[in-house]
């Protein structure tokens, strides 16, 4: 739910997540608050009571749009629809910090619902009533929900089983064991003087996968050593 459809899925509908959306694994659709609002000028923004900065997006338009999208994923009434809970996640700089084990818990939920506020966010009414889920991106104030959104829609459709080609591939990655990845390297052998780990050549892979251990808790532990406290 946004006001900016297009930029969601301008920077969605590429790549990795072209395809999942071409094989039909994920299905991501951008909804316009816009087309909800009842005001005869389209508007969806109001001055906050009270007074302060900026413009902030009324309920109305938020309410009816959530209405119609729970309808359409429930394939059933708006009036119906409300005993189906699918989880709204509203994106906001208040909510819990996104992370690694969120997306992995996210992505087992068959729908997902993410609510982008812009201006100065959305009248509080309304996310009581729907009941949202906040989450931020991150300790900065953004202009708008839509690029966190797609954010956490990249991080969380990767990890629905048959997007990445390898499925290993986002088991071995960081964060996914509270760790970092170790370094990685590809062709040619030699560049610039510079050669690649002789054991990644060896084509032994117990040591291998030693090495690739030893080095990713070296990483964590350089760049990273607050993560190696949570696992230990
Ligand atoms: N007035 C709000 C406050 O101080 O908490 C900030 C509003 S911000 C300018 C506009 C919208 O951007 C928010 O409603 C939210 O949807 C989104 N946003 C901004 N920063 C974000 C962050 N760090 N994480 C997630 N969403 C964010």
């Amino acid at each position: 739910m946004t006001l900016f459809p297009e930029m969601v899925m301008g920077g969605l509908n590429n790549s990795i997540i072209k395809r999942a959306m071409e094989k039909e694994l994920i299905s991501i659709e951008a909804v316009n608050i816009r087309d909800y609002t009842l005001d005869k000028h389209k508007k969806v923004d109001d001055y906050p009571f009270g007074g302060g900065a900026g413009m902030l997006m009324q309920a109305q338009p938020v309410y009816d749009c959530y209405k119609a999208v729970i309808a359409k994923i429930s394939g059933k009434a708006e009036s119906d629809a409300f005993t189906d809970k699918t989880r709204v996640l509203y994106m906001s700089p208040q909510g819990k910090t996104f992370h690694q084990a969120m997306a992995k818990e996210l992505s087992e939920e068959e729908n997902l619902i993410f609510l982008c506020g812009h201006y100065e966010g959305i009248d509080q009414r309304v996310l009581d009533k729907i009941g949202v889920e906040e989450v931020s991106v991150g300790d900065y104030v953004l202009t708008g929900g839509e690029l966190p959104a797609m954010v956490m829609i990249d991080t969380i459709a990767r990890l629905v089983p048959g997007v990445l080609n390898n499925d290993a591939s986002s088991v071995d990655e960081s964060f996914s064991e509270g760790m970092l990845e170790y370094p990685q390297y590809t062709r040619p052998e030699v560049w610039e003087g510079e050669r690649v780990p002789e054991v990644l050549l060896s084509g032994h892979h117990a040591n291998i996968e030693k090495w690739r251990k030893e080095m990713a808790y070296k990483n964590t532990k350089d760049k990273r050593p607050d993560l190696l406290k949570t696992i230990m």
